[in-house]
């Protein structure tokens, strides 16, 4: 059985929780937490970083310094894992949902498009003509660790005076190397970026995330907020309404051994996925996704695509038979303008998504692959076809 993506904790992982175990440092306070956002900070060549419960909650925080208010708008990917999208309604604020491009990124043409051409922009920022509602801020998702063209969605943000929510979940070591952005990691670059530490993230700390904003005095708030809002250290005064969303010593231990072995990690994915390109290639209607150009990707999910015509089987057949060959695979996400709690907000010209969603499947990726296995997933593909 070849797993699709699990943890690989061979580093100092039981080293640092042994240490927090005996320190009897295990929840929201102790070293490995400050430490933690202080190496993925400076790895990130920011000034700060604030370690939460989840990306999730990382994203909560993230709309709330946005100054997000109920009743607003918020653009989304429709394309997308689903948490990218609830934090917006945790705000009582409507997702308004947008496509995606060949990259499976947001689609920063039709972004533009929808500002030109739906919108008024006001002094009191971005309004709907269809709802009249104020659209506050995007949500842009760096979709497997595939940047999305940032540089343009930049300059559509500021033109449309949107604040930009980097949901960088997947995109932990992937950065610009070349362009305005040169050297500027994904997650850095909007007003605020998001990290994820889930158990199939690049690294994890079992759960756990981490934000990143622009402004230093939002960071401190986010911190503040986390911590359900305390004042001060001795008397339980509280000035707004907080969360339970900092991240406990336990947590940030295993981040500190894992951060230690990202780029490790990232090479050995780099690898896998050039094996994969190489040899998927010679298999007439399949190909492996590209990232973008100028850019040094994580690599973290690789995607198959698809042509049933030419390859001769459909995603969903070769989905079945894959996976009781010991070789597990998964599908796309579904996509969320088409989910139940959100059938009833406003999705704007969705095509690419559609068809996108039934030709990729997400192939055998974990950081503790070895190339034998990913040759194994290719006789598998290959004599299922014969
Ligand atoms: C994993 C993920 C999240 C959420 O992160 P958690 O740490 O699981 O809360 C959000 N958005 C995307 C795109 C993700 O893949």
């Amino acid at each position: 059985m070849i797993p699709l993506s699990v943890p690989n904790l061979k580093g100092n992982e039981l080293k640092y929780v042994t240490e927090a175990v005996e320190a009897e440092w295990v929840s929201t306070g102790g070293s490995f937490i400050n430490k933690f956002e202080n190496n993925l900070a400076e790895y990130l060549n920011v000034n700060q970083a604030v370690a939460c419960q989840s990306g999730t909650a990382g994203l909560h925080l993230a709309l709330r310094l946005a100054g997000v208010k109920a009743g607003e708008e918020i653009l989304v990917p429709t394309l997308t894992f689903i948490a990218a999208v609830n934090p917006v309604k945790y705000m009582g604020a409507a997702p308004v949902f947008l496509d995606c491009d060949e990259s499976l990124c947001i689609d920063v043409d039709k972004l533009e498009k929808f500002c030109e051409t739906e919108c008024t922009l006001t002094e009191a920022g971005l309004v709907h003509n269809k709802t009249g509602k104020n659209i506050r801020a995007l949500v842009v998702v760096h979709i497997f660790g595939n940047l999305a063209d940032m540089e343009r969605l930049m300059q559509v943000a500021e033109k449309y005076n949107l604040k930009v929510i980097e949901d960088a979940t997947e995109a932990l070591g992937t950065y610009y190397t070349e362009g305005k952005y040169d050297g500027k990691h994904a997650g850095t670059i909007g007003d605020f970026g998001v990290y994820s530490f889930n158990g199939n993230k690049i690294i994890t700390t079992g759960g756990g995330g981490m934000l990143i904003a622009k402004q230093d005095e939002l960071a401190n708030k986010a911190r503040y907020l986390s911590t359900q809002a305390k004042n001060d250290d001795l008397y339980y005064i509280h000035d707004e309404v907080g969360y339970n969303y900092r991240m406990t010593n336990l947590q940030a231990a295993l981040g500190v051994a894992q951060l230690e072995q990202l780029e490790g990690f990232i090479n050995t994915k780099t690898a896998n996925y050039n094996l994969y390109k190489d040899k998927i290639s010679g298999i007439q209607g399949l190909s492996i996704m590209e990232f973008r150009d100028g850019t040094r990707p994580n690599h973290w999910f690789y995607s198959l695509l698809i042509d049933d015509e030419k390859f001769g089987m459909d995603r969903d057949t070769l989905l079945v038979k894959l996976n009781a060959m010991g070789v597990q695979t998964r599908p796309i996400w579904g996509l969320i303008h088409q989910q139940k709690p959100y059938l009833k907000n406003d999705a704007y010209q969705i095509e690419t998504a559609n068809r996108s969603i039934n030709s990729i499947l997400n192939l055998p990726c974990s950081s503790n692959l070895t190339s034998e296995e990913v040759l194994q997933v290719i006789e598998t593909i290959k004599n299922l076809k014969s």
